[in-house]
């Protein structure tokens, strides 16, 4: 059996600009206070020239920052500066970021963030489809959700996932039902287990596993009332059939109290189907 512990590989602190204002040391006080062994940050790194103006932004020293001007060096200095204070007492800290991905940023994504910054984990999330709407924003959602079949719309978000395989930049998958948040608002088919698109999953995770990548147990439906991992565990049962043995858990915390929420939901999970937790250290 591999080893299972509670992690959190996708937090959101002050530097995210749509996240509270808690800090990384915060975050780390509290990993410690609740047993976490690993804690992962993820900043919203959206470089994407067509939505600069709506999302490309981190929050620097208190001030809006673009998000491809030169704050990662405090980033990652900070999370450094932490790893190195936490890591006798049984915590380790690593330098992440959430990443909005398409090709025409490819080389310029390597080049910053994998040459030069060195990201310990890249975190690849769809939150853009056609004409940059967002399915993460109620408004935007209602606009997809109501004007493409599901068949259509999962034809779409997983091309783009294969995407963020393809591009070889990173090291795992964010939220890869994150449809499912706001597309139940809109047609009930997004929940229904028989109307899972194993298609598609099968043919990620078969990729997943020969890239030697992993994907995370997404726990940000605990905090709305869905109460469900992301993905289920019948997507979860074909990632270890496709050969898959390891997998991140992630909050997606943008606020100190939703830090690993839920995480033994997730440590359960793994439990049952036989997959370990993902591990930087
Ligand atoms: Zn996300
Ligand atoms: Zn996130």
């Amino acid at each position: 059996m591999p080893p299972v512990f509670k992690t959190d590989y996708h937090v959101h602190p002050d530097y995210s600009y749509d996240a509270a204002r808690d800090t990384i040391e915060e975050y780390c006080e509290r990993a410690l206070a609740i047993g976490l062994s690993e804690i992962c940050f993820t900043p919203h790194y959206t470089a994407i020239p067509s939505v600069a103006d709506k999302f490309g932004f981190v929050r620097h020293k208190g001030e809006k920052t673009p998000v491809t001007g030169g704050w990662l060096g405090d980033y990652i200095g900070e999370v450094r500066a932490a790893d190195a204070r936490y890591r006798d007492k049984g915590l380790r800290v690593f330098a992440g970021l959430e990443i909005d991905y398409c090709g025409s940023i490819h080389d310029f994504l390597k080049k910053r963030l994998t040459d030069e910054h060195q990201i310990d984990y890249m975190l690849g999330s769809v939150h853009l489809v056609n004409d940059g709407l967002d399915i993460m924003i109620p408004s935007e959602a209602e606009i997809i959700f109501t004007q493409t079949s599901p068949s259509d719309f999962y034809d779409f978000y997983f091309a783009e996932v294969d995407k963020i395989i393809d591009s070889g930049l990173f090291k795992s998958i964010a939220h890869i039902e994150g449809y499912k948040r706001y597309g139940v608002r809109h047609n009930p088919d997004y929940a229904d287990a028989g109307l899972i698109p194993y298609g598609h999953f099968e043919r990620i995770f078969n990729k997943v596993f020969k890239k030697g990548m992993t994907f995370e147990i997404n726990l940000s439906l605990f905090r709305d009332g869905q109460n469900v991992t992301n993905p289920v565990e019948e997507v979860l049962k074909m990632a270890y059939d496709c050969g898959i043995r390891s997998v991140a858990i992630g909050s997606d915390a943008h606020r100190l109290k939703d830090l690993a929420i839920a995480v033994e939901s997730a440590v359960e999970a793994c439990r049952r189907i036989g997959l370990g937790v993902f591990s930087l250290a």
